[in-house]
């Protein structure tokens, strides 16, 4: 791996309120919950261990606590919200504990109080009833700068089931120990962070048009690619296990990043997802009303947990193969042939025009009407002919031509067999 962890561990402040001697988990729920005692629970620091591709390792937590507030539930309210993770620090710190040891702090509240993050401020709150990492990766994900995700073309926050920085709108899946848990951190929002591995992510400068294999891009412990750029696109394979365990069928996702926040893409139907056989494509005025940036997805196999795609940008120059029928076409006399164009990369079929360049019988160049392919039609080739003044012979040089051209697609010659 290229990347090396950051140790970033977080001060667990469990605390009452004056009113409330209430505790609603024990001890080691938060163990559990928060440090490398719960590893492998689908706990927070399994999370962005694997959401960070191992940038980021919270796993030397620790919990502290029960502490009493000096504020009831409605003071504390009353104080606005902010203020009770300053509250909770003077709490510890008159405890005894050393809070500069840690790079966050998470308040942990012992009754239902209110749940949100602290952008880029290392600090969250979880209240009885925000513990399950369902909500808690995402509002320690906003202590680490993460915003809400959205999906291109709609105003609201939340708009991403597939992204845990949707909150609410997203597909967790249940969990034994925590409840819900899931699902996991889009492509893009991890980019925002530098949390990509750039050894595993599929990128080409220029144009290109290529057939790419992704895995799930948490699957660090399998080979091959995790996430494919396309311009300025994100492409990931999210597969149903795992945090992922509750978004129903595998899928190919598209992202941009824009303003520190992820964007969910949509097809020209307007589904932001993608099956076997979705394409996913945006063009430009660059682009000559082409297609710019094209994804689309050949296959998913479940079972070895990859997805084929196709993906290319400004595929103005996409490759065309074609051959014909009969091969080498007969010389001197009519034959009927027909010419068949497929893509290059997918082998599909692709409609063109077929241009042949023959010989008259006096050896001068003469081009054949241009026919379309798949058609069969009549043609007359003739060998070039060539008189010698020295030996008043005729040589034949057997090089009739021929290319096949297609909207979309580069020019190709056509192998007449000469
Ligand atoms: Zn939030």
């Amino acid at each position: 791996m290229a990347t090396t962890q950051a140790a970033t561990p977080w001060a667990v402040l469990l605390c009452k309120f004056a009113d409330n001697n209430d505790e609603p988990f024990p001890l080691i729920y938060y163990r559990n919950l928060f440090t490398s005692a719960g590893v492998g629970l689908s706990n927070v620091v399994d999370f962005f261990r694997v959401y960070s591709h191992g940038n980021i390792d919270i796993g030397g937590s620790q919990i502290f606590g029960w502490f009493t507030l000096p504020e009831t539930k409605a003071e504390a309210y009353a104080k606005g919200r902010g203020q009770i993770v300053d509250d909770a620090r003077l709490a510890a710190a008159a405890n005894g504990v050393d809070l500069s040891a840690f790079w966050g702090v998470l308040v942990c509240t012992n009754v239902p109080f209110e749940t949100f993050g602290v952008q880029n401020g290392r600090a969250a709150v979880a209240d009885s009833l925000g513990t399950a990492p369902r909500i808690l990766a995402q509002e320690v994900g906003h202590g680490y700068g993460l915003d809400h995700s959205m999906a291109d073309g709609v105003a609201a926050e939340y708009q991403d089931r597939w992204d845990v920085m949707s909150a609410l709108n997203a597909a967790w899946a249940g969990n034994p120990t925590f409840a819900q848990v899931g699902p996991g951190l889009n492509a893009a929002n991890m980019a925002a962070r530098g949390w990509l591995d750039p050894e595993r992510v599929w990128v080409r400068t220029g144009w290109f048009d290529e057939q790419v294999t992704l895995r799930p891009h948490h699957r660090r412990d399998l080979p091959g690619f995790l996430v494919a750029r396309v311009g300025p696109y994100y492409v990931e394979l999210r597969i149903n296990e795992d945090w992922d365990a509750g978004i129903g069928s595998p899928v190919v996702l598209v992202h941009r990043l824009d303003a520190n926040r992820s964007w969910l893409m949509a097809s020209a139907s307007g589904q932001r997802f993608f099956p076997p056989g979705a394409v996913f494509e945006r063009t430009d005025e660059l682009a000559n009303g082409m297609p710019k940036a094209h994804a689309e997805v050949v296959n998913i196999d479940r079972a070895s947990r990859q997805a084929t795609l196709r993906l290319s940008y400004q595929p103005t120059i996409r490759p065309l193969h074609a051959f014909v029928l009969p091969y080498p076409v007969k010389l001197g006399q009519p034959t009927k042939v027909v010419v068949k164009a497929t893509d290059g990369l997918t082998s599909a079929p692709v409609q063109g025009e077929v241009r042949l360049h023959s010989y008259d019988v006096n050896g001068q160049a003469v081009d054949v009407t241009p026919f379309p392919t798949d058609t069969p039609t009549i043609v007359t080739l003739r060998a070039k002919r060539i008189f010698d003044p020295e030996t008043k012979k005729w040589t034949d040089f057997e090089d009739p031509t021929g290319e096949v051209t297609a909207v979309g697609y580069s020019d190709t010659v056509l192998d007449l067999g000469y």
